[in-house]
């Protein structure tokens, strides 16, 4: 467990130089308009949210969107104003990666980059549409690297349409031959009011088959750590990162931007996923929050449960609820946790199965 003077911050910066059809974030169009009407908004709500963060300790900061590199200018109004000495991750795409922009991330105090990979084959990189070649990836991992950021994590995506078993394994020895130190694998979700929802009927017949991406997720554990990056987490490989250690430890997290996500005093809030809409709300003075949630007590320990049941090494939880350890000890006779008081973890069999558990849990309130 975190504790409660431990604060994780996250900014979400929208601006992308086009959408990919996979995607279901906040992004708008990366217009000089749109960045300058930002800014002042974002310094706004910094301010109205500084009584909340008075007195924590700040662990790490996360740029996201979005693309944040694109809104440089946000990055370095922030770290201005914070300077903290913690975990500073900004994610960047391929094909931004220079060896400038690194050098002045770094100067501005950023010592972790993510760079969105999603693949090592050409082929389906046009498919995902994006911007960028496999060998733009390889070269953003060793220009960031020979920059001076030690701290490189990629993500990549599998389940993919038109993705084969040998498509997919070539990829997986790539990547490990990259100077990173993390890797989270994300499988396709076709999520709503994207692209690829639309079309997800004419993508179905194209979709590895379920053997074939339990083959898949097999070889690139064992390939993951051979070299050194090992699971700690259900998607996540390598040196864990403190920001998303944060998330399933249950330390609270502050959101920034129009979409943010925050959780706080046993509270999740989220931003309002419109700019206009966000900046109008902070220059009122208002939070720009638009969904706030209030879990039971009950609830919120079930869903601590599920998330940290997410990382391998599993959690513990003293002094349960009769309703909780009993749903407990059913999970574990399915074969799916190991339960030893207080100590839980999933079993091989429940990291496949990891969204029943989940749901079973989260299900029970
Ligand atoms: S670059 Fe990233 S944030 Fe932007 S549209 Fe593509 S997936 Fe979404």
């Amino acid at each position: 467990m975190s504790s409660h003077s431990e604060i994780s911050l996250y900014f979400h910066f929208p601006f992308c130089t086009h959408k990919c059809p996979y995607c279901h974030f906040f992004v708008l169009p990366n217009r000089a308009a749109y960045r300058e009407s930002f800014l002042p908004a974002l310094l706004k709500e910094w301010e109205l949210r500084l009584p909340l963060i008075e007195g924590r300790k700040i662990v790490s900061l996360y740029f996201g969107g979005g693309t944040p590199t694109l809104f440089i200018e946000g990055i370095e109004a922030i770290l201005e104003r914070i300077r903290p000495n913690c975990e500073i991750t900004v994610e960047a795409n391929p094909e931004d990666v220079t060896h400038d922009l690194i050098s002045h991330l770094k100067n501005l105090g950023v010592n972790r980059l993510s760079i969105g990979v999603q693949s090592l084959d050409n082929t389906l990189l046009k498919h995902l549409g994006r911007n960028h070649s496999a060998a733009d990836a390889h070269l953003a991992a060793h220009t960031a690297h020979r920059a001076g950021i030690e701290n490189i994590t990629i993500d990549l995506m599998y389940e993919l349409p038109h993705q084969t078993l040998e498509s997919w394994k070539e990829t997986v020895e790539r990547a490990c031959r990259l100077p990173i130190t993390h890797l989270s694998l994300y499988n396709l979700v076709f999520e709503p009011h994207t692209l690829f929802h639309k079309k997800q009927s004419s993508y179905a017949p194209h979709l590895p088959s379920p053997e074939e991406s339990t083959e898949m997720l097999h070889y690139a554990c064992d390939h993951f750590e051979k070299v050194g990056l090992c699971r700690y987490e259900i998607s996540a490989f390598g040196r864990p990162s403190i920001h998303n250690s944060g998330y399933w430890r249950g330390r609270e997290f502050l959101g920034y931007g129009p979409s943010a996500f925050s959780y706080m005093e046993g509270k999740r809030f989220r931003n309002v996923r419109n700019l206009n809409k966000y900046i109008k709300r902070v220059e009122e003075g208002a939070p720009p929050v638009d969904f706030e949630e209030r879990l039971s007590p009950l609830a919120s320990l079930h869903e601590r449960l599920a998330i940290g049941l997410r990382l391998l090494e599993g959690i513990e939880m003293e002094e349960l609820p009769p309703s909780t350890e009993k749903l407990l000890y059913e999970i574990e006779e399915e074969g799916l946790i190991i339960y030893k008081k207080p100590h839980i973890s999933l079993t091989e069999r429940g990291l496949l199965f990891y969204d029943t558990v989940a749901e079973m849990l989260v299900l029970l309130d």
